[in-house]
This record gives structure tokens, C-alpha cells and sequence, in this order.
């Protein structure tokens, strides 16, 4: 699944391609993606410019003159930027058609994806109007997270993957930053301290800085139209190591199901 550092890297290899590019033409072969993609799209689109791509969360949104499209990549959904006569496959469901012969297509063969169109201000649309603080601005800080966590019996893990909390920690990520944080993911976030909060805003800024440094690498394989949408793996240094000693200590990797997700962590270092 996409996680940010994905995002913004998909979002960083999509805006020299497309900003600035007019759009003549849409297709729309399967509507039935989380949400419906409106009827319309190709009415609203056509002849608008794109005049920036931005990011919240893990919301792409394309601004155009008189508005913007709004897209969630879900569970399974990529972008890529081809020919517009390249023959579509079974899950390609959207292809935006710009002036320049090319298409910009969205592929989802889960469809958990979303693809939505607000003329209004999108950072105030229902899906992300109710989103924390983007974790790599300064709005996410240690003194925010503490004040946020007071009398919260939840584990610090789900505590920062809540997006009302901060906005775009996935599992991975979570888990690699209270490793860095030397806090134990399954701990109450009420009982943390302040200084241990500072910590942990640092480490979860580190970890997604270092995930999208790693995903740059790709984006490569994402303009040469390999259907490589730009995923990435950077080095991880507990997800996905159960068992495995522990890079600090040595002592092994612990593997538990937590809120139904996987957990890791080092039994020494994090406390
Ligand atoms: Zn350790």
C-alpha cells in the first residue's frame, strides 16, 4: 500500500510532467473506484491547465483553473504517464489526455483508489478537512503530540497512525520510527513524557525524509513508462526483521500483531 514517502515521491516525478499541460480529453472505463469518479470529469476537465500538484496526506491533488482533482491512491493504485494510444490493460480505469499526446493513467486493480473533483478549496474537502498535522511541516512537533496525548490509553503505535492525530504514518513507518524513538509501540500514548514526544516527532520526521531521499532513486523507472509506479524500499530497520538481531543491541527483533497490524520492535531498546 502507498504510504507517504510513496506519495510524494509519485508526486514529485508527476509535476514536471504535468504542470503546465493542457487537457483535451479524458476516459473513464470504470467508474466504480472507492467513490464513483464523477460522471462529468471529462466535461470539467477538458481545456483546463494544470497548474500545480500538490500533496495532503496521502491525497494527490492536481490543481487546475477551476479547481481540483483530487486522487487517493488506495490499496493498489499507480500512475503512469504514456502514449495515449498504448493500448489499456484490465485495470487501467482513468486516462487524462493531455495536449502533448500523452495520458496520464490510473491503474487499481483493488479500486480502494479515489478520484474526486472539488471547485471549492481542496484542502477543506470532507475526505481531508479532518486530517492532523502534516508530519514533515512544523506543525508536528513534540509539544503538539504531547498535548494531543493526555489521558489517551491507545498504544503510542495506533496513537501516531490516527490521521486526525498526524496525517500519513502507515505501519511501516510507525513502527521504524518509535524504533528510532526508543519508545515501545505498544505503550499508552498517555503515558509518555514531553521529552520522549520530542523524540519521537524527530524520528518520525527522519524516517519519512529518509524513505522519500531512498524513493528519488526510482523515479526513473516511473517516467520510462516500466509500470513501475515508484515504489521503493528504503533499508528498514525493524519492520519486517522479526527474529532477526537487532542492529543496535543484538538482541532479537519482536514480532507481534498489534491493532491488527505488525509490529516490531527490540525488547531492549525500546522501552
Ligand atoms: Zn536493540
Amino acid at each position: 500500500m502507498p504510504e507517504l514517502p510513496e506519495v510524494e515521491t509519485i508526486r514529485c516525478g508527476l509535476e514536471p510532467l504535468v504542470v503546465g499541460h493542457r487537457i483535451v480529453g479524458v476516459a473513464l472505463r470504470n467508474r466504480a473506484l472507492r467513490w464513483p469518479v464523477p460522471e462529468k470529469l471529462q466535461e470539467i476537465l477538458n481545456g483546463q491547465v494544470i497548474h500545480a500538484v500538490e500533496r495532503r496526506a496521502k491525497y494527490l491533488m492536481l490543481r487546475c483553473q477551476s479547481g481540483t482533482l483530487i486522487l487517493h491512491l488506495g490499496m493498489s493504485g499507480s500512475l503512469r504517464i504514456l502514449p495515449k494510444q498504448k493500448n489499456p490493460t484490465k485495470h487501467d480505469h482513468v486516462d487524462i489526455v493531455f495536449s502533448n499526446g500523452r495520458c496520464l493513467r490510473y491503474n487499481d486493480p483493488r479500486r480502494f483508489g479515489a478520484l474526486l473533483w472539488t471547485s471549492s478549496d481542496p484542502v477543506q474537502h470532507e475526505l481531508l478537512k479532518d486530517l492532523g498535522p502534516e508530519p514533515l511541516t512544523a506543525s508536528l512537533t513534540g509539544d503538539y503530540l504531547y498535548e494531543r496525548s493526555r489521558r489517551r490509553i491507545v498504544s503510542i503505535k495506533q496513537f501516531i497512525m490516527d490521521s486526525r492525530i498526524v496525517s500519513g504514518v502507515g505501519n511501516i513507518y510507525a513502527n521504524e520510527a518509535l524504533f528510532t524513538a526508543g519508545i515501545q509501540p505498544v505503550k499508552a500514548a498517555g503515558r509518555i513524557s514531553r521529552k520522549r514526544y520530542q523524540r519521537l516527532a524527530a524520528a518520525i520526521k527522519k524516517t519519512l525524509r529518509t524513505a522519500i531521499a531512498a524513493g528519488g532513486t526510482t523515479l526513473r523507472d516511473f517516467q520510462d513508462e516500466s509500470g513501475n509506479p515508484g515504489y521503493f524500499q528504503m533499508k528498514l530497520k525493524v519492520y519486517g526483521r522479526g527474529g532477526e538481531p537487532c542492529l543496535v543491541c543484538g538482541r532479537r527483533i519482536r514480532h507481534v500483531r498489534h491493532g491488527q497490524r505488525s509490529t516490531y520492535y527490540c525488547p531492549r531498546c525500546q522501552h
